[in-house]
């Protein structure tokens, strides 16, 4: 296998772009090596400009629930992209879109659409704020709400220590307004509650954590968070962007019966165009301009290239989930660790992994993970050695760890099978 194509590409890139990469991860500082740079995908399949070919697990870090360049996803960008790529007017497709969605997710009323999921929790963070007329957030350690400088914030050692800002650039004052406690720690946000609530605009919550590896939600957690934030009278947002139409046709929110006051969403739900969305209860939103005050604009929002893949997209789910798609996509998932969990016990490696819907885990460590603290104490050389001999064997997961893994609709027995034997080797050679 050669990447020498790859090679030549990335110190090409680095020249023009920082660190070579549009968005860090991609630059595989986790693992070390270089990444290889994409030609094309097809179905499971993603071919690098070497001509190598890899089983996707990464699938554009989410969105590619049916795969690359699925023909019916295309055809519907194609048509309608031949009328036109943007008008700044309303088109019918963007009132479509948003009948989709409002049907499918449970607690989502009436929706705006952005271009990111940044922009969707960045949106989302404003609305709380207006509507319950305070400013603090709180946040769980190792949840990803994109990159937006409220969200990029960790906290100090106590609960109710004041956020430290994770990148500079985050002014102390931003980061101030952010509370960040540990995930699935009931205690520990009870407490925050008890000494600050009336300051806490909302809550939000990654209703299973995918940005951190793969991590559940103990049972009953999510309910508790619920009641909590309501008898103090802050939101609850659930960020959806990972886990919308991909944990469950409606979201994590339909998989646990949670009612969040608002939903962000992204990935799957642009079919791997650019687009976001918030949205929720009819009465929040209602604070949005321009029906509110609330300001919140965009020039290509609901642009119809995307609004088109994400439409076609929602209703192939839609109709495969009536013959079980995503009970389907969590035995795929399950097998997937139940093969690594079986390959890293016979050679005496700890090992932990689980799948929930069409998105799964693996950690280096004996597990069960519960938060962040937890995650980290994966081993990521061990990560980043089988990372590497698992793209020597033509399967590519996410470069780092501290990420999930997902299937798509077109993942078949044949590329399962493949992947299994692929994990056994990769195994035996660490
Ligand atoms: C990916 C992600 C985001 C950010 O979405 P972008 O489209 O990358 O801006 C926000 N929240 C969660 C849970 C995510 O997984």
């Amino acid at each position: 296998m050669s990447f020498s194509r790859s090679e030549t590409a990335f110190n090409e890139a680095k020249q023009v772009l920082p660190g070579g990469v549009n968005s860090p991860v991609r630059a595989f500082r986790a693992v070390g090596g270089t990444p290889f740079f994409a030609d094309r995908g097809e179905g499971p399949y993603l071919y690098d400009i070497d001509g190598n070919r890899y089983i996707d697990y990464l699938l554009s870090w989410g969105p590619l629930i049916w795969g690359h360049a699925h023909p019916a996803i295309l055809n519907a960008i194609v048509e309608v992209a031949s009328k036109g790529t943007s008008f700044g007017v309303p088109t019918e497709l963007e009132t479509k879109m948003a009948e989709k969605v409002v049907s499918l997710v449970p607690s989502v009323e009436i929706i705006r659409m952005v271009n990111s999921g940044t922009e969707a929790t960045m949106s989302a963070l404003r609305l709380a704020r207006a509507y319950t007329k305070r400013n603090a957030i709180v946040k769980f350690d190792g949840c990803y709400h994109g990159h937006s400088d409220s969200l990029l914030v960790k906290a100090g050692s106590g609960v109710a220590t004041f956020g430290l800002p994770d990148s500079p650039g985050v002014s102390k004052a931003t980061a101030e307004t952010t509370f960040s406690v540990p995930y699935n720690d009931l205690d520990a946000l009870r407490e925050l509650f008890q000494e600050r609530g009336e300051e806490i605009a909302a809550v939000i919550i990654e209703p299973v954590a995918g940005n951190m590896g793969c991590v559940l939600p103990r049972p009953g957690y999510l309910q508790a968070v619920r009641e909590l934030t309501r008898s103090y009278g802050a939101l609850l947002i659930c960020d959806e962007v990972m886990t919308g139409f991909r944990v469950a046709l409606g979201g994590a929110q339909a998989y646990y019966g949670l009612d969040p006051d608002l939903t962000t969403l992204g990935k799957v739900i642009g079919a791997g165009m650019p687009v976001g969305a918030y949205g929720g209860k009819r009465e929040i939103m209602a604070m949005v301009a321009p029906e509110g005050p609330v300001y919140q604009a965009g020039t290509l929002s609901g642009n119809p290239l995307a609004m088109a893949a994400g439409l076609k997209s929602l209703e192939m789910l839609e109709e495969a989930e009536t013959q079980g798609l995503y009970k389907t996509l969590q035995q795929y998932g399950g097998t997937l660790c139940a093969t690594f969990q079986e390959a890293g016990k016979e050679r005496g490696i700890a090992v932990y992994g689980h799948a929930i819907g069409g998105m799964f885990g693996l950690f280096f460590q004996e597990g069960p993970v519960f938060d962040y603290e937890g995650a980290a104490k994966s081993d990521k050389d061990l990560y980043a050695r089988f990372f590497h001999a698992l793209l020597r064997k033509g399967v590519a997961l996410a470069p780092s760890q501290l990420e999930s893994g997902f299937l798509s609709a077109v993942h078949t027995d044949d590329q399962l099978q493949h992947t299994q034997q692929a994990i056994r080797e990769a195994m035996a050679e660490l």
